[in-house]
C-alpha cells in the first residue's frame, strides 16, 4: 500500500533482482487495508469541499469561473489566483500518501476527488496539480524514507514536482534516452543532455528525471535510473530551463525543458536503486495512467452540459435546438457514452489495488480508450454546437477550450498507439489461458464507493496472466441466462451480453492466430485493431458489472430503484460499445435515448455530474438562474 509503503521497511533486497513474473525489484511491502467507511466518506467529503471551492462557473468574478479560465488560456497562463487557492484547500495532500500526511490512500478516490478541477480546466489540473503526481509516484513506489519525506515535504508545502521521462528524439521509445548521469568519482552523479516539453520545468522545486546510467556500450534492460533532484541545489552554470513551447490546449501548462552541462548531483538523489529506472517507470505508469482518464473525464461533462445549455436556450424553427430529434440523440448518445468511459474507469482504478497482477494491460487499455470515446463524443456534440463551437468566449466559449484540452491525454505520457503497443504482445496469452477459463475480479471490482484492499505496488507486475474483467464478462453472461435474472425484462441485456461474448471469441481467434512479428513494436494495424476491439470489450465488461453490482446492493437508495440499478442505463450503454465495435446489432438492442436525455435534463436543471456519481455541482440551479435573469 502507497501509505504502508512509507513507514515499513521494505523487506526485500533490491539487489535480489526480479521477483515472480520475472521483470521488477521490490517495489513494496505488506498491505494493510483501508477502513472502507471512514475512506468512502472522506473521498464524498473532499469532492464536495473541493466542488465548494471551485464555485459558480459562471460568476465572472470567481478564479475558477469560465470567463477567468478562459482568460487565462488565452493568455497561455494559470491564473495565480486559482493556483494560490488550490494551495491553501492543500490540493497537494491529495497526492501524497496518508502514512506521510495526504490523502492518498485510495486511487478511484484520488480520480474522483481532480476530476471536479477538470470539469474546469485541464490545464490547472495538470499544471498545478497531477503533475506533481506522475513524478511523486516513482518516489513512493521506489523511494528510501528520506526521499519520501523529503518528496512529501515539498508537496505538502505547496511546491511541485517536475517529471521528465521523454526525450524529443526518442518519444515513447523512452528506453533509448539519452541524457545522462555518470558516477562523478565521489559518490554523486554528473547530468548531461537535454530533455523537452516538460510541463512545469522552469518552476518545479523537485524534478524527477530519466537518466542513462550505463556506461556506454553497455545498452540493456538495466541501463537507465531515476533521479530526484533539488533545482535549489543546483549549479547555476551548469544546468538552464531552455524555451517554451507553446501548444494547442492545455495552453496555460508551463511547458519548456532543460538542459544539463557537467551538473553534479549527490548520490542520495538515485531513486531505488541503479538500473532500475525502466522498471520503476513501466510500475509507475501503471497506476499513472489508470488514474488520469478518470479525472479528465470531468472536461467531457463540462463539453456536454455545455451544449445541453446551447441547445435548451436556443430557439430555431420556433422551437429549442433540444427538440430536434438528431440533437436529443446526439447528447443522450454523449451522456451514455460518458457512463461506458466512467464504467471502466472505476474498474482501472480499482483494479490497482484488487487486481495489480492484472492491472499493465487495463491501465493501457483505459489510457487508449477513454480519451478516445470522449473525443469522439466531443466531435458528435460540436455538430449539435454548430457555428458556436468556433466562439472562443462567451457563454459557449468553454467548449473548445475542453475539446483542445480533451487530446492532451492521448498525447502525453505514451500515446494511444503506444498503450496499444503495451496491449497486444499480451494477448495471445490471455486469450490462451484467461478468456476461457479465468477467474471473475471480486464485484468489488465494480463498486462505486465502498472500501478496497491498501495499494501494494510491490504487485504491479510488468505482463498480466490473468484476465479477471475478460472472466466477468462471461460470468454476467453466465448469470443473466440463469434462474436467477430470467425476468423478461433483462432479455435485452443478455441479448447484449451474448453478442459481446460472441465478439470476444472472434477476438479470440484472431488473437490466437497473431504471429510472433505481431508480439514486437512493428505488429501489424490488424493487430492494433484487436486491440482497440478488445478494449472496447473491457467497457462492455465493465458496464454490465456496475449494473449487476448496484442491482445486489438495491441501488442507490438500496430500493432497486437507482439510477444505476436500472436495465436501460446498462442496455443504453451496451448498445454503444456493440456501435462502436461495429457489431451488427441484437433485435433488443436500444440507446434509450429519449430516457436517457430526460436523466441528462434532470441533472442538468438540478446541477449534478454526468458520471457514475452523479454528485452535487456548485453554482445556482439552471432555473434559478433564469428567473433571475428575468427580473
Ligand atoms: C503539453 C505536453 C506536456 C508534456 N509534458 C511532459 C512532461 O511533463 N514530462 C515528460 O516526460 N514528457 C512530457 N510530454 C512529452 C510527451 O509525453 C511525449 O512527447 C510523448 O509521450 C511522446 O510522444 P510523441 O507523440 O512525441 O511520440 P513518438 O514516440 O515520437 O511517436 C510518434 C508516433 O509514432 C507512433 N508510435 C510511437 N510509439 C509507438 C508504438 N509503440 N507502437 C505503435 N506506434 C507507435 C504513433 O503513431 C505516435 O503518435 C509532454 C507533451 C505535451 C504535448
Amino acid at each position: 500500500m502507497l501509505s504502508r509503503l512509507n513507514d515499513t521497511p521494505c523487506s526485500g533486497d533490491p539487489a535480489e533482482g526480479p521477483r515472480a513474473h520475472g521483470a521488477t525489484p521490490d517495489l513494496g511491502c505488506a498491505d494493510v487495508a483501508v477502513d472502507a467507511d471512514a475512506g468512502e466518506r472522506r473521498i464524498r467529503e473532499r469532492v464536495a469541499a473541493f466542488e465548494e471551492l471551485l464555485g459558480d462557473p459562471r460568476d465572472e468574478g470567481n478564479p475558477f469561473g469560465n470567463a477567468a479560465l478562459l482568460d487565462a488560456d488565452e493568455r497561455g497562463e494559470l491564473s495565480a489566483e486559482a493556483e494560490r487557492a488550490l494551495a491553501a484547500f492543500g490540493l497537494n495532500d491529495e497526492f501524497v500518501p496518508s502514512a506521510l500526511g495526504g490523502n492518498l490512500d485510495r486511487i478511484d478516490g484520488l480520480a474522483r476527488v481532480l476530476r471536479p478541477l477538470f470539469r474546469r480546466d485541464a490545464s490547472l489540473g495538470l499544471g498545478y496539480g497531477v503533475t506533481s503526481f506522475l513524478a511523486a509516484i516513482a518516489v513512493w513506489a521506489a523511494g528510501d524514507e528520506a526521499q519520501r519525506r523529503r518528496t512529501a515535504d515539498l508537496l505538502r508545502g505547496g511546491g511541485r514536482l517536475a517529471i521528465a521521462y521523454h526525450e524529443l528524439a526518442h518519444g515513447n521509445d523512452f528506453v533509448r534516452n539519452e541524457f545522462s548521469a555518470r558516477p562523478d568519482g565521489s559518490g554523486g552523479y554528473l547530468l548531461d543532455g537535454r530533455k523537452d516539453v516538460i510541463n512545469n520545468a522552469g518552476r518545479a522545486e523537485g524534478l524527477v528525471l530519466f537518466c542513462l546510467t550505463a556506461p556506454p556500450g553497455q545498452r540493456g534492460p538495466r541501463s537507465h535510473s531515476v533521479l530526484l533532484v533539488d533545482t535549489e541545489g543546483l549549479p547555476e552554470d551548469a544546468w538552464r530551463v531552455t524555451d517554451r513551447y507553446r501548444t494547442v490546449g492545455v495552453r496555460g501548462c508551463q511547458v519548456a525543458g532543460f538542459s544539463f552541462e557537467r551538473c553534479r548531483v549527490p548520490g542520495d538523489a538515485l531513486v531505488g536503486r541503479q538500473g532500475g529506472g525502466v522498471e520503476t517507470a513501466l510500475r509507475s505508469f501503471q497506476i499513472t495512467r489508470s488514474v488520469v482518464p478518470g479525472m479528465v473525464l470531468g472536461g467531457a461533462d463540462t463539453a456536454l452540459r455545455t451544449v445541453v445549455r446551447f441547445a435548451t436556450s436556443r430557439e430555431l424553427y420556433r422551437r429549442s435546438v433540444l427538440d430536434i430529434p438528431h440533437a436529443q440523440a446526439t447528447v443522450a448518445s454523449a451522456f451514455t457514452d460518458l457512463l461506458v468511459c466512467d464504467s471502466i474507469c472505476l474498474a482501472a482504478t480499482r483494479a490497482v489495488h484488487l487486481l495489480p497482477e492484472q492491472t499493465s494491460v487495463y491501465a493501457a487499455a483505459v489510457k487508449y480508450l477513454v480519451p478516445k470515446l470522449l473525443q469522439d463524443a466531443c466531435y458528435n456534440l460540436s455538430i449539435v454546437l454548430g457555428a458556436n463551437f468556433y466562439v472562443r468566449d462567451g457563454d459557449y466559449g468553454v467548449f473548445q477550450k475542453h475539446v483542445r484540452d480533451l487530446p492532451m491525454v492521448s498525447l502525453g505520457h505514451a500515446g494511444s498507439a503506444a498503450c496499444q503497443a503495451t496491449i497486444i504482445p499480451q494477448l495471445p496469452r490471455l486469450a490462451r489461458r484467461s478468456w476461457t477459463q479465468g477467474t471473475p475480479a471480486p464485484e468489488a471490482l465494480f463498486r462505486t464507493g465502498g472500501g478496497l484492499p491498501a495499494l501494494d505496488t510491490d504487485r504491479l507486475v510488468l505482463a498480466a496472466e490473468d484476465d479477471a474483467l475478460v472472466a466477468s464478462l462471461l460470468a454476467a453472461a453466465d448469470r443473466l441466462e440463469g434462474p436467477g435474472e430470467a425476468g423478461a425484462e433483462l432479455a435485452p441485456v443478455r441479448a447484449l451480453v451474448r453478442a459481446l461474448v460472441a465478439e470476444l471469441n472472434r477476438v479470440r481467434e484472431e488473437c490466437l492466430a497473431l504471429g510472433p512479428h505481431d508480439r514486437t513494436a512493428m505488429a501489424s494495424p490488424h493487430a492494433y485493431a484487436l486491440a482497440d476491439r478488445y478494449t472496447l470489450l473491457l467497457a462492455g465488461s465493465a458496464c454490465v458489472n456496475v449494473w449487476l453490482a448496484q442491482r445486489q446492493d438495491g441501488g442507490a437508495g438500496g430500493d432497486g430503484e437507482g439510477f444505476l440499478a436500472n436495465p436501460r442505463w446498462v442496455v443504453a450503454a451496451l448498445t454503444r460499445v456493440c456501435r462502436h465495435l461495429g457489431l451488427p446489432l441484437p433485435e433488443e438492442a436500444d440507446e434509450h435515448s429519449e430516457w436517457m436525455l430526460a436523466e441528462v435534463l434532470g441533472r442538468y436543471h438540478e446541477g449534478r455530474s454526468f458520471d457514475l456519481y452523479d454528485t452535487h455541482l456548485a453554482g445556482p440551479l439552471v432555473d434559478d438562474e433564469r428567473a433571475a435573469a428575468r427580473h
